[in-house]
C-alpha cells in the first residue's frame, strides 16, 4: 500500500477514537489527540507511553526532552523519524503527566493494533513498560531490554507474527548516564534486527 494511502488510512483510525469518544475524561482535559508521527510505511514502529506537556501542545510524539534523546538515538544508526513511524499507546496526554491507567491502555489497544495493520512494520520497539506490558505481559524490563522477540499478535483478526524489540523508555536516561549508554548501546542493535528479519 502505498504510504500516502496508509496515511489517509491512519488519519481514519483518529477521526474514529474521536467519533467513539475513547476515554472521555482524557479528551476533556487534553488539547489534542496525539496520533503518530514519521514514515506510515516504515519497517520500525516506536511506541512510547502517552503525550506529555509539549507533545499535547504541538500534536507530535516525542517532541520534548525524552523525545530529542530519542532523535539522538536514531541520529546514532543513521536514522531520523522520517525513516520511522512513532506513536504512544495512550493518544491523549494524561494530567499532570501521570501514568496512564490499565483502563486507558486497554480502552486505546485496539486502535493501536489498527495503526500497526496499516504500517505492518516488521520491528515493533516498545519504550519502557506501559508498552512493553500492552503486548508481553510477563515481561519485566530489567530482563529484556534490547533483546528481539518473535511473537504472534493478533491484528484485525489474523494472527500475525512481530518482533518485538523492548527498550527502555528515553525519559529515563534523561538523569541516568548508565541507563544513555544502555539505551545507546541497545539502538545499535536495531540495524542487524532489520536486516534478519
Ligand atoms: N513520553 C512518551 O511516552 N510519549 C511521548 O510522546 C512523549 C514522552
Amino acid at each position: 500500500m502505498a504510504s500516502d494511502l496508509k496515511q489517509e488510512k491512519l488519519d481514519q483510525i483518529a477521526a474514529e477514537i474521536v467519533s467513539n469518544n475513547v476515554c472521555p475524561n482524557l479528551a476533556q482535559t487534553a488539547n489534542r489527540l496525539v496520533m503518530g508521527d514519521g514514515n506510515p510505511d516504515a519497517d520500525i514502529v516506536f511506541i512510547g507511553e502517552a503525550p506529555g506537556k509539549n507533545e499535547d501542545e504541538t500534536g507530535k510524539p516525542f517532541v520534548g526532552a525524552a523525545g530529542k534523546f530519542l532523535d539522538e538515538m536514531l541520529a546514532s544508526i543513521q536514522l531520523d523519524r522520517a525513516d520511522v513511524y512513532i506513536t504512544n499507546i495512550v493518544k491523549y496526554r494524561p494530567p499532570n503527566n501521570r501514568d496512564p491507567e490499565l483502563e486507558e491502555k486497554k480502552d486505546f489497544f485496539p486502535y493501536l493494533t489498527k495503526q500497526l495493520a496499516v504500517i505492518k512494520p516488521k520491528v515493533i520497539i516498545p519504550l519502557g513498560r506501559h508498552a512493553m506490558n500492552a503486548f508481553l505481559p510477563d515481561f519485566k524490563i530489567s530482563e529484556v531490554h534490547g533483546k528481539a522477540y518473535r511473537r504472534k499478535l493478533l491484528i484485525e483478526g489474523k494472527q500475525t507474527e512481530v518482533v518485538f524489540l523492548p527498550l527502555y523508555h528515553p525519559a529515563a536516561a534523561l538523569y541516568n548516564g548508565g541507563m544513555r549508554d544502555t539505551l545507546l548501546n541497545d539502538f545499535s542493535a536495531i540495524p542487524h534486527i532489520i536486516e534478519n528479519n
